[in-house]
């Protein structure tokens, strides 16, 4: 039966668990009742934050009130405390990277399916302002017919030091910023995957990716630069998106960027030859200001409960999963894809 307030524990509470407990307090019908980790000095904090303090899984597990698990541990370990939490009839609510590969997702499926409980992967980043305005710009063809996007985070401060930088723990820049990143990307178009490049970078001698470069050919022509940095003192922009109309950038999550467009109201202007450098050009002369029109980026909101709020209409059956768990499977297919082509240092052509 549906319940006017459900109750959840957080599972690992490191940065992301309570954060997690922060963007609940603005849920009023989902509580944190109880967290669990294994460090002492974590417990300590959450019991200092009004939380119950869970002696061990088993008592959460045990525990009837608790209707949802959150999962925030290391990746190493979604799965196999994913798999336990369905057995014990919860609905859980796991981070990403969900698991390290794609037959392990598949796996907790199968258990979400036969215990009937509900398994979601917090893909935040589908809420993400600038995403949201990129996929606004495909689907109203702001600057046209989109034909290459590129999509980038770059930081200068290597990878965090902690279990991000072991490869036993699911470390690297791939599998963190990359899924998202990745899981962006595949909902801008419809269109089917035809073939993956790829380089993974080690510059600071880690056992992990601290950074990576793919690109990605889709069967209907749009092709994809998806980069991630970790020693990048100078940033490109978040994102950079070509169509047959226009051009747009979007320097960084403060929206700063605009989109330029062909005016279509005059004649195509003859460009002027420039001078540039040492020589002329009228190749890459800027076009003309009346030919073309300019725009800011227009901010586009969204209240960051709604991954919650639409994980309990899926609970009770009157929504969708806003993070249907095939696309989850297919961006780990991709990441996959992206490995064996970056340790092969070839193209990868398969469909998918
Ligand atoms: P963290 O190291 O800060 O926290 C992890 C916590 O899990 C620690 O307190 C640790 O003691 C605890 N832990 C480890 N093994 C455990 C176990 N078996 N049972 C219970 N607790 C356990 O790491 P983090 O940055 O919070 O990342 C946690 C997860 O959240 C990762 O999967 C990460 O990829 C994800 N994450 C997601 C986002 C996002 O925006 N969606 C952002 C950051 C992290």
């Amino acid at each position: 039966a549906n319940k006017s307030v459900y109750n959840l524990v957080i599972v690992g509470y490191g940065g992301m668990g309570s954060y997690h407990g922060q963007l609940i307090e603005k849920v009023p019908s989902l509580q944190v009742t109880g967290v669990y980790d294994i460090v002492d000095y974590r417990m300590e904090l959450a019991g200092q934050h009004g939380y119950h303090a869970y002696e061990s899984m088993e008592a959460v597990l045990s525990d009837e009130n608790v209707d949802i698990v959150l999962i925030a541990t290391p990746n190493d370990v979604h799965k196999e405390l994913s798999i336990q939490a369905l057995r014990a009839g919860k609905h859980v609510i796991c981070e990403k990277p969900v698991t390290i590969n794609s037959t392990d997702l598949l796996d907790i499926v199968k258990v979400a399916e036969e215990t009937g409980q509900t398994f979601t992967v917090h893909q935040n980043r589908r809420w993400d302002e600038d995403f949201l305005i990129i996929r606004d710009m495909f689907e109203k063809r702001a600057v046209g017919d989109v034909f290459h996007v590129e999509s980038r985070v770059q930081g200068a401060n290597g990878i965090p030091g902690d279990w991000r930088q072991l490869k036993a723990y699911g470390g690297g820049m791939l599998l963190d910023w990359g899924v998202h990143l990745l899981d962006q990307l595949l909902l801008l178009t419809d269109s089917k995957i035809e073939s993956v490049h790829a380089q993974l970078s080690t510059i600071l001698d880690t056992e992990v990716d601290d950074g990576f470069t793919t690109t990605i050919r889709f069967k209907d022509g749009l092709t994809a630069i998806v980069e991630v940095g970790t020693t990048n003192y100078v940033k490109l922009p978040r994102w950079y998106v070509k169509g047959t109309e226009g051009t747009a950038i979007i320097q960084d999550w403060d929206l700063s960027g605009e989109i330029v467009t062909r005016n279509t109201e005059v004649e195509k202007v003859e460009p002027k030859p420039i001078q540039a450098g040492r020589g002329l050009t009228k190749t890459m002369a800027p076009p003309s200001e009346e030919s073309t029109i300019r725009k800011p980026i227009e901010p586009i909101q969204h209240p960051p409960e709604e991954f919650y709020i639409n994980f309990l209409s899926v609970i009770e059956g009157s929504a969708q999963s806003a993070v249907p768990n095939e696309q989850v499977h297919r961006v780990l297919v991709l990441i996959e894809t992206i490995f064996e082509a970056a340790e092969k240092d070839t193209v990868i052509h398969k469909e998918f």
